[in-house]
């Protein structure tokens, strides 16, 4: 393509004789009529030069010229001066002109000024385009560099393979620097000592079995002063290493404010140093390292942590089941595991409701609801009973915990046994000394202290028969031997134990607040035995509750169940209490030596409710109240 001239030039004759002598020597003109014209011109159609006389539409345009290099500091300019002045000579060629002319201008002066500034021009983009070239590639470089510290740093946060990162940290050590190998030395226990830990380009028996003192080595001073070396066999004398080099760089590994070691790289045959680069990059590379030995030693610990607990989890007699939000199996160990005749493998991961057999334990999983753990005995397939707690465990799910009781029970059975037989044989002979102490006043005149005694072996003996009382009828609803059920509003029964109690509660200025669903479905069951559970339950509330507290009597119905709530403001049960206080004779230590009672109430209670296919539980805080709850089926529809 041929080269184009702008010319910008006031007086015609000599524009019009050098367009005329441009285009015979094979080159295009473009004409400028003003100066905005020249700089748009130069943008739009970018001529090769420019030719410019010293003044233009009427003014002098080295102002003009200044500014036009600072914006195409390549464009070569001849100029064609209209005084002989030395000083504006001067000034033209100070501002970058290519080539004075001075009048007289001769066409030839102005073709010989034009080729030269052309030349130039040519040399000067080369110059141009290879030192552009240059820097392209030495971005390229620098952008390798940031892509290959990238992927290592992708890689410390994704891999927990400690070997692997340190290998190709190591590998991209040597890679940036073009090292001819790289290692990763870190101090050993004893602190005086350093093995590689990762090495490139060493043979796999050098790497294993090195070995390089702390003391008087390079790697050891970087080491003591944390600072990076960079060495040149040519700038130093000897210094030690463990083998002969020509160049190196340790820089220092710092984990934790500790320096454990360093990252190095070196040339052992070309005297190729290092440069300050090099050193930069290695720096990058060794923080990387250590915050991959960080996260190995965190993966570590947290691991090991977990190992523990996993084996105290798997190995405890207790028996644990957990479950996450969603009431799938996160954990079962091993003795949940007996205890259900199931393996772990094959139920991790699924919906509870598809791994248990329905029955209590199921039951009690699906009634759980709010944070307080519940207790519950169950009684599993295995013919074994547990007592189970279902915890709730906030953001995790809920936790299942059983512990066999079974040989509890048994002995429990013998000892209701034994229990039943003597309270039995002592009834007789009770009644007995109760009928001849009513017969000592007839046989003869008494005086006041005898009457006295009398009196009060009477009222222990009425003591003893009610306890043995309470111990037969708690026989006799074990044994099952109150099966007659009716159809009765369970609304009534609770309005005759709170009539009963009445005098009672208004001598201890309690407030009763009663709050019964309207016409509740009714229940099949026993009027005498619910009516000997209400007693118990709202007798318990007003004995323990202080005067003028509250208590509270709730009746609600649900899906085919009744719940009767009799809650109180009272001492509260102590935690550990809770699940023994429907034991026989078990009496909570909060209330002992403060109200009279002989601990059978609650096991009455208890029984009567599971005869009723009805569960019971409390839930109690120390100094705020209890409330124990009862949960009974609702009669079938007639
Ligand atoms: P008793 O009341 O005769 O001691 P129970 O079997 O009725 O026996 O109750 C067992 C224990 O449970 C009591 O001794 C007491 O520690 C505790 N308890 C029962 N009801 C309440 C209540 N409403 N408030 C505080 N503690 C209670």
């Amino acid at each position: 393509m041929n080269e184009s001239i702008l010319l910008a030039i006031d007086d015609n004759p000599t524009r019009q004789l050098l367009s005329r002598a441009l285009v015979a020597l094979d080159y295009e003109t473009v004409v400028a009529t003003d100066f905005a014209g020249v700089e748009k011109l130069l943008r739009e159609s970018s001529p090769s030069l420019l030719i410019l006389s010293a003044t233009f539409q009427g003014k002098g345009s080295l102002p003009f010229i200044n500014n036009l290099l600072q914006q195409f500091p390549t464009l070569p300019i001849v100029y064609l001066a209209d005084s002989q002045s030395r000083e504006h000579k001067q000034e033209a060629l100070r501002a970058g002109i290519g080539a004075y002319l001075e009048p007289p201008i001769k066409t030839d002066e102005i073709i010989a000024a034009i080729k030269s500034g052309l030349e130039r021009a040519h040399r000067l983009g080369d110059w141009l385009r290879r030192n552009i070239k240059q820097s392209t590639a030495s971005l390229e470089k620098r952008l390798g560099e940031l892509e290959v510290l990238l992927k290592i740093s992708r890689e410390i946060n994704s891999s927990l393979e400690l070997d692997d990162v340190l290998q190709n940290v190591v590998s991209a050590a040597v890679d940036l620097t073009n090292a001819e190998e790289g290692s990763l030395l870190l101090l050993d226990e004893s602190g005086t000592e350093l093995y590689m830990r990762a090495g490139h380009n060493f043979e796999q028996g050098f790497a294993d079995s090195f070995r390089m003192p702390v003391e008087d080595t390079l790697a050891g001073d970087v080491i003591k002063s944390g600072k990076p070396l960079n060495y040149n066999k040519d700038k130093t004398h000897k210094i030690q290493t463990a083998y002969l080099i020509q160049a190196l760089i340790y820089v220092p590994l710092n984990v934790r404010d500790r320096i454990i070691g360093v990252l190095g790289v070196d040339n052992r045959v070309h005297q190729m140093p290092f440069s300050e680069r090099d050193t930069l990059l290695l720096s990058v590379l060794a923080a990387n390292a250590a915050v991959a030995i960080e996260n190995a030693r965190l993966f570590k610990n947290a691991d090991s942590e977990r190992l523990k607990f996993e084996a105290v989890i798997t190995n405890m007699n207790d028996a644990l089941l957990m479950l996450d939000e969603d009431k799938c199996v996160q954990i079962m160990n091993r003795s949940m595991a007996s205890a259900l005749d199931l393996h772990p493998d094959d139920v991790i991961g699924r919906k509870v409701t598809d791994v248990l057999p329905a029955g209590d334990l199921l039951d009690l999983i699906e009634s759980s609801s709010g944070t307080t753990p519940r207790h519950y005995e169950v009684t599993l397939e295995n013919d074994h009973t547990y007592t189970a707690q279902n915890t709730r465990i906030p953001d995790v799910g809920t936790a299942i915990t059983m512990q066999d009781i079974s040989s509890f029970k048994e002995v429990n059975r013998l000892k209701d046994d034994f229990v039943h037989t003597v309270s039995h044989d002592l009834r007789s002979p009770l009644t007995a000394v109760l009928g001849y102490t009513e017969l000592l006043e007839r046989v003869g005149e008494l005086n006041d202290t005898q009457r006295d005694f009398i009196k009060r072996i009477g009222g222990s003996i009425s003591d003893i028969t009610a306890l043995i009382d309470n111990l037969l009828d708690l026989g006799r609803i074990e044994a099952g031997f109150d099966k007659e059920r009716e159809r009765l509003n369970l609304e009534d029964v609770i309005k005759d134990t709170l009539h009963k109690f009445e005098n009672l509660y208004r001598q201890k200025e309690q407030i009763i607040e009663v709050d019964l669903a309207p016409n509740p479905p009714p229940i099949l069951g026993n009027p005498l035995r619910l009516r000997q559970m209400c007693d118990n339950l709202i007798a318990n509330a007003v004995k323990y509750t202080d005067k003028g507290k509250k208590i509270f009597v709730r009746l609600n119905s649900q899906a085919n169940e009744l719940i009767l709530e009799i809650a109180d403001q009272g001492p509260g049960i102590p935690l550990q209490d809770q699940t023994r206080i429907f034991e026989k004779f078990y009496r909570s230590h909060n209330v002992i030596g403060k109200e009279s009672g002989s601990g059978l109430g609650l096991a009455i209670v208890k029984t009567i409710v599971e005869n009723h296919q009805g569960r019971i539980w409390v839930e109690s805080k120390v100094d705020e109240g209890s409330a124990f709850f009862v949960v009974l089926p609702t009669a079938p529809e007639e």
